[in-house]
C-alpha cells in the first residue's frame, strides 16, 4: 500500500509533512521519509519504523524549504531494506527529482529488464525506481516533465499514484483507471495532496476533491493546474480500501467511508440475522462494521475485546509467530462482557484466518455460550497483483475452502461475509468501476496466469489541456 503526502507552503513544510505521515501511518509501518526544497538545495530524511520513530524535532528543523514530498512504506514489491525507503531522490542534469509511490506495477519487471538491456543500474528493488527510469526517460529526449508523465501513462502498467517533486515543483498523478486514491486540499498557505483526506484535515486544511484517474496537478506557490492527461472507458478504483485500508474517517469519492462501512454492517445483519445479546467488533478494523450491525438489528453495541493501543498493526509483521504473539498483545477479552453470553463479533475481513480463530478461541475460553462471526467483506480467495500484501491462494483460507469449512477451522458458532452486491451497494460505486480482482479473481488489467474482466480497460492519452485551478474554485470561469 503505502501513503504519500506532498505540500506546497510559504509557511515551510517539514513539520506539516511529519503530521500528514502521521496521518497516513496506517497506510505504512515499515519506513518513512521526507524530501524537501528551500528554493535552492535540496534536504532528504528518512528511515526504518514508524513515523514518529524515524524522525526527532532536529531533524525536522534540518528539512527547511516551502516544498516537500512524503512517504510511509508497506512493503508489497522491493525487500524489507533500508534502500528500498522512500521517497527515491536522484539528481539528472542538475534537476532535483524526489518521488513518493504508492502502487504496484505488474510490468515493472519487463521494464526494469528493458532499461538493463540499455545499460541502466538499479539501485533498488522497488517499482518506484522503475518510474523514475520511466520518468528520465523521455525527459531527456523532451525537457519537459507533462511529455514525461504522458510517457508514464503509456508504459507502466498496474496502479500508480505518484507525487514528484522537481525542482520544487509538485506533479502528482494517477493511474488512469485510479486503482490507488490521491487527494488535493488547501494547507493554511497553500495546497497539498494526499493518499487520503485524513492527512488533510490533520493540518486544518480542507478537501477540494480527488485527483482523478488519468489525471496530473502541478502545484506551485501559486495555485494549482489540473490536466486530465488519459480518459478510460471505466475505472477500477480497489475495493479493499473501502473494507480495510483506508482510515474510516477519511473521504473517498465524496463519501465518508465509515459510512459506507456502517452500511456493510447493516447489510450482514439483512443477509445473516441472529439472535444474540451483544454485538462487539474487532477492534479496530471491525468497529464502524460492527456500530451499523448493532444499530441495524437492535442488539446491544458492547466491547468483548479491549485493543491496547500500543501496539502496531499485527498483520504487519513478518513471520507467523512474531503475528501470533503480537494479537495476544493486542486484544485482551472483557470476560465480564462475554461470559454466557452470545455473542456477535464483526470484523471486516478475514485473509489467513489467524486472527479470527484466535479470537473466537478467546471467546469460548472467556465463557461465550455462542459466537456468531460476521465479516464485513466478501470471501478473500485471490492474491492482489496492484498493491495490497496479500498472500498467495494456498495461504488464504477462503481459496480453497466453501464458508462452512471456513467456520469450522475457526470453531465459530455461525459465520457469514457480506455479498459482493451488498458491498458494492454500500459503496456507491458501479460493480464495474471497482476492482475486485482478491474477491472474484477476475482482474481489470490483464495479470500473467489470472483471467481478465472480459472487458478489458481501454484509455486514450490525449496531448494534455492545462486548466488553471483555483479554490475557492473561480464562479466567473464557468
Ligand atoms: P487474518 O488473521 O485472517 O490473516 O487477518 C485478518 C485481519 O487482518 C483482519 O482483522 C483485518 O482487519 C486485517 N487485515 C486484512 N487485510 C489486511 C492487510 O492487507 N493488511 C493488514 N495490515 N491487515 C489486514
Ligand atoms: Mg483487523
Amino acid at each position: 500500500m503505502c501513503g504519500i503526502v506532498g505540500i506546497v507552503d510559504a509557511g515551510g513544510v517539514s513539520h506539516s509533512l511529519y503530521y500528514a505521515l502521521f496521518a497516513l501511518q496506517h497506510r505504512g509501518q515499515e519506513s518513512a521519509g521526507i524530501s524537501t526544497w528551500d528554493g535552492s538545495s535540496f534536504y532528504k530524511y528518512k528511515g526504518m519504523g514508524l513515523v514518529s520513530e524515524v524522525f526527532s524535532e532536529q531533524n525536522l528543523k534540518e528539512l527547511k524549504g516551502h516544498v516537500g514530498v512524503g512517504h510511509v512504506r508497506y512493503p508489497t514489491t522491493g525487500a524489507n531494506l533500508p534502500e528500498n525507503t522512500q521517497p527515491f531522490n536522484f539528481r539528472f542534469q542538475d534537476h532535483h527529482f524526489a518521488i513518493a509511490y504508492n502502487g504496484n506495477l505488474v510490468n515493472a519487471a519487463d521494464l526494469r529488464t528493458e532499461f538493463e538491456l540499455q545499460g541502466e543500474i538499479f539501485s533498488t528493488t522497488t517499482d518506484t525506481e522503475v518510474v523514475a527510469s520511466t520518468i528520465v526517460d523521455e525527459f531527456r529526449r523532451s525537457g519537459k516533465i507533462e511529455e514525461a508523465i504522458i510517457h508514464c501513462m503509456h508504459v507502466l502498467r498496474g496502479s500508480y499514484s505518484v507525487i514528484l517533486m522537481l525542482d520544487g515543483i509538485i506533479y502528482a498523478f494517477r493511474d488512469p483507471v485510479g486503482i490507488k486514491p490521491l487527494c488535493i486540499g488547501t494547507t493554511e498557505k497553500g495546497f497539498m495532496v494526499a493518499s487520503e483526506s485524513v492527512a488533510i484535515d490533520t493540518l486544518g486544511g480542507t478537501l477540494i476533491r480527488d485527483v482523478q484517474p488519468g489525471e496530473l496537478f502541478r502545484i506551485t506557490e501559486k495555485g494549482f493546474e489540473a490536466m486530465q492527461i488519459a480518459v478510460a472507458d471505466r475505472r477500477a478504483h480497489c475495493i479493499f480500501e473501502y473494507i480495510y485500508f483506508a482510515r474510516a474517517d477519511s473521504v473517498i469519492e465524496g463519501k465518508l467511508v465509515y459510512d459506507i462501512r456502517r452500511k456493510i454492517g447493516a447489510s450482514l445483519y439483512d443477509e445473516a440475522p441472529v439472535k444474540a445479546d451483544l454485538v462487539s467488533p474487532v477492534p479496530d478494523s471491525g468497529t464502524s462494521v460492527a456500530v451499523g450491525f448493532a444499530h441495524h438489528s437492535g442488539i446491544p453495541y458492547l466491547e468483548a475485546l479491549m485493543k491496547n493501543r500500543y501496539t502496531g498493526r499485527t498483520f504487519i509483521k513478518p513471520s507467523r509467530e512474531e503475528r501470533e504473539r503480537a494479537v495476544r498483545l493486542k486484544l485482551n477479552p472483557i470476560i465480564g462482557h462475554i461470559k454466557g453470553k452470545k455473542v456477535v463479533l464483526v470484523d471486516d475481513s478475514i485473509v489467513r484466518g489467524t486472527t479470527s480463530r484466535r479470537i473466537v478461541g478467546m471467546m469460548k475460553e472467556s465463557g461465550a455460550a455462542e459466537v456468531h462471526v460476521r465479516i464485513g467483506s466478501p470471501q478473500i480467495i485471490a492474491p492482489c497483483y496492484l498493491g495490497v500484501d496479500m498472500p498467495t491462494r494456498e495461504e488464504l483460507i477462503a481459496s480453497t475452502r466453501p464458508v462452512d469449512e471456513v467456520k469450522d477451522s475457526i470453531a465459530a458458532t455461525s459465520l457469514h461475509h457480506v455479498s459482493l452486491e451488498a458491498l458494492v451497494k454500500a459503496i456507491g460505486i458501479d460493480r464495474e468501476n471497482l476492482c475486485t480482482g482478491c474477491l472474484t479473481g477476475k482482474y481489470p488489467l490483464s495479470i500473467e496466469g489470472e483471467s481478465c474482466l472480459s472487458r478489458n480497460i481501454d484509455f486514450v492519452i490525449g496531448s494534455y489541456q492545462a486548466k488553471l485551478g483555483s479554490f475557492p474554485p473561480d464562479k466567473t470561469a464557468a
